[in-house]
């Protein structure tokens, strides 16, 4: 059984027809899913998606702390309270030149994330893009210590080593598709089978520019992993899908 560690379920390209993606996934034996939230105008619709089948995470991405009410962060521990097995998460800092102009709100809105799911002792799904100082230098001012899951890790082996000791897995996707992705084909090679999970970031990334990306190919991204490491397929399933279980066991 595979699990697609971060795909966005409430995204209307996927929500529209839910059973219909769940039922491909589930032809290629994608059978678990992770559906972070991105802003309080999704908690209420990724919140109603927990399932067994289907883990959720509750938080403030990045690329949207601006434009978040007033309350956001009050509302948001009352949604984690309803939820005792939400994650917090899409939260992070996205410091792409396009987005480092609010790199102080960013931090502000993370940091106040990573106390509230220290508190309560939730994992986070973590969107870090250029900023892995940054949110290594968070993590170390919050105290925070539930680890996670790294998204989209962009960095080299050697910098995955300072999540792995702070009890992150590392995601491994749909750059996957890329040819070019050399440092993550690097990773996916080298990593121990203990310290990597599989997601697509559906409906984003799609593996063909004119169809949205879905959590089916997960199957794709673990042939890709299985190929690197001269392994099979079902191999890399039994072992992502352990880490990920692990990490989602760990809230509540
Ligand atoms: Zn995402």
């Amino acid at each position: 059984m595979l699990f697609d560690t971060h795909c966005h379920l409430s995204h209307p390209a996927l929500n529209s027809r839910l059973p219909e993606v769940l039922a491909e996934a589930a032809t290629q034996d994608v059978r678990r899913f992770l559906a972070p939230a991105t802003g309080a105008e999704d908690w209420a619709a990724v919140a109603a998606l927990g399932s067994a089948q289907i883990d959720i995470a509750l938080g403030i991405h990045p690329w949207f702390v601006d434009g978040q009410p007033a309350d956001a962060l009050d509302k948001l521990a009352q949604y984690l309270h309803a939820h005792p097995k939400a994650l917090v998460g899409e939260i992070g800092l996205d410091f792409h030149p396009n987005r480092r102009h609010h790199a102080a709100a960013q931090s502000a809105c993370f940091e106040a994330q990573l106390q509230l799911a220290q508190s309560l002792q939730r994992p986070i799904v973590l969107h870090n893009l250029k900023a892995d100082a940054a949110c290594l230098a968070g993590i170390r001012r919050c105290g925070f210590t539930q680890g996670g899951f790294a998204h989209a890790f962009s960095g080299s082996l050697e910098s995955a080593q300072a999540w792995l000791k702070l009890g992150f897995k590392i995601g491994i996707g749909s750059v996957l598709f890329k040819q070019n992705a050399q440092k993550l084909r690097r990773l996916a090679t080298h990593l121990a089978w203990g310290d990597m999970v599989l997601e697509t970031d559906a409906p984003f990334m799609p593996p063909t520019p004119d169809h949205p990306n879905q959590p089916c190919n997960t199957r794709r991204i673990a042939e890709i992993v299985a190929a690197l490491r001269q392994s099979d397929w079902q191999t890399v399933a039994q072992h992502t899908t352990r880490n990920a279980l692990m990490v989602v066991g760990r809230a509540a």
